[in-house]
């Protein structure tokens, strides 16, 4: 008998009629002589329609209570699902993330997780029931209140619940058939990837590419967890991410993928004397903010002032408190201007193989000049290289990178639901 954790996202259980489809499902499962354990996300887009309702009602909610608020999403559909189940006569029972033992640290909406103890849910599966567990959320023993793992994170519970159970492995159900070279949204030409390592799913996802969510990727990597991402429209064989154990050699592609990332902004400081210690002192301040910065760029200065500028890239969602805190410490800082851009996008074209292959970036470049886009910053890691760009440029800047690099596929890429949002 195997032991199957199944996630279904948002787009997957949208209305009534999509959790009684998805229940059949796990039904099928089951009566195949599997153990089955499903975590289930939020129906739709309610986690954004509940972030909108709050934001109406106040801006400056605490975590604590938004917490509260996003937790609510999971419930529904949790309880749902269970009353699909249990309609087609199989058992099945639904526990909340703190039920089902999840407990992290106290950091509300993005939560680690600590511990795993999911006893009710052993409990449940040895007297032959399903066990349906809310997603994205968890329980801090310190102060006794609910959290959230983050946007996305209902992939995190998945994988951590296979983690704790020993599952065979753990199934990512979503609105399109895998992981393809590109969002399918963007690329109608995108071709799906059947076995990526997790290295480049690390890359890809930490560029955008939300089809699974970082934090998810990072512990299956670090737990042994075979993720298997795919259609819970169809039957579909989806894609497997491999952790490829030590010595064991994978064909690596010189490119996997192209990702696009909307939700960073630009942070420009201007007149920053060129002296040493002055980078050490800027992002000192920008580090007791706990920003996740990403790109950093400092210009040569120009002998006649001895002035340069430095730029960074940083969540959108971090812009305020981090422009706060330099503005803060401008005179100790000794710099002259701050300039705040939230309309740049960022692209990520990753592969394994690009590190023994000469000639990927200028043919990015290439690809971009072509296309009369221009390139603000690039950084690049062995396995990455990343530009910035206009953010009404980011769409087409995906698809002419994709076509340079000949990812298209023969097909065309299935978008089974969902709103993209
Ligand atoms: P779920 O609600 O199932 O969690 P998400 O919306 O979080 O689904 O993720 C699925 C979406 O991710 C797809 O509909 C697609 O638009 C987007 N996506 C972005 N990049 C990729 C990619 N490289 N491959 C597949 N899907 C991608
Ligand atoms: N419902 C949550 C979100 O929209 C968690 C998830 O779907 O993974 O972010
Ligand atoms: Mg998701």
């Amino acid at each position: 008998m195997s032991l199957i954790v199944q996630k279904y996202g948002g787009s997957s259980v949208a209305d009534a009629e999509s959790i009684k489809r998805v229940a059949k499902r796990i039904v099928e499962t089951r009566k195949a002589g599997n153990e089955v354990v499903v975590v289930v996300s939020a129906m739709g887009d309610t986690t954004d329609e509940l972030v909108d309702l709050a934001n109406q009602v106040t801006p400056l909610a605490s975590g604590r209570e938004l917490d509260m608020l996003l937790t609510a999403g999971e419930r529904i559909s949790m309880a749902l699902l269970a009353m699909a189940i249990k309609s087609l006569g199989q058992e099945a029972r639904s526990y909340t993330g703190s039920q089902a033992g999840l407990i992290t640290d106290a950091r509300h909406g993005s939560a680690r997780i600590v511990d795993v103890s999911p006893t009710r849910v052993r409990a449940a599966l040895d007297a032959g029931a399903i066990a349906i567990v809310a997603g994205f959320q968890g329980f801090n023993r310190g102060t006794g209140d609910i959290t959230t793992l983050g946007r996305g994170g209902s992939d995190t519970t998945a994988v951590a619940l296979a983690a704790a159970l020993k599952a065979d492995v753990c199934e990512i159900y979503t609105d399109v058939d895998g992981v393809f070279t590109a969002d399918p949204r963007v690329v109608p030409t995108a071709r799906k990837i059947d076995r990526i390592t997790s290295e480049e799913m690390l890359e890809l996802a930490a560029a955008g590419a939300k089809i699974l969510y970082i934090r998810a990727v990072e512990y299956a990597r670090r737990h042994g967890v075979t993720l298997h991402v795919r259609s819970s429209f169809n039957n579909n064989e989806g894609t497997l991410v491999v952790n490829p154990t030590d010595g064991e050699s994978v064909e690596e592609p010189i490119i996997s993928g192209v990702a696009a990332d909307l939700s960073e902004a630009k942070i420009t400081i201007v007149g920053v004397p060129d002296v040493p210690g002055k980078a050490a002192q800027i992002f000192t301040i920008v580090a007791s903010t706990d920003a996740n910065i990403d790109m950093i760029v400092q210009n040569v200065s120009t002998a006649a002032t001895g002035l340069t500028d430095i730029s960074f890239t940083l969540p959108k969602s971090d812009g305020g408190t981090v422009l706060k805190a330099l503005e803060d410490n401008k005179a100790e800082a000794g710099f002259d201007s701050l300039q705040y851009d939230d309309q740049i996008g960022k692209l990520a074209l990753v592969g394994a193989g690009m590190r023994t292959n000469a000639g990927v970036s200028a043919k990015l470049f290439t690809a971009l000049f072509e296309a009369g886009i221009n390139i603000e910053m690039i950084s690049t890691s062995e396995i990455r290289i990343s530009v910035v760009t206009r953010a009404d440029t980011i769409n087409e800047a995906v698809r002419v990178v994709h076509k340079a690099f000949d990812l298209d596929g023969d097909e065309v890429a299935q978008v089974h639901g969902g709103t993209g949002r």
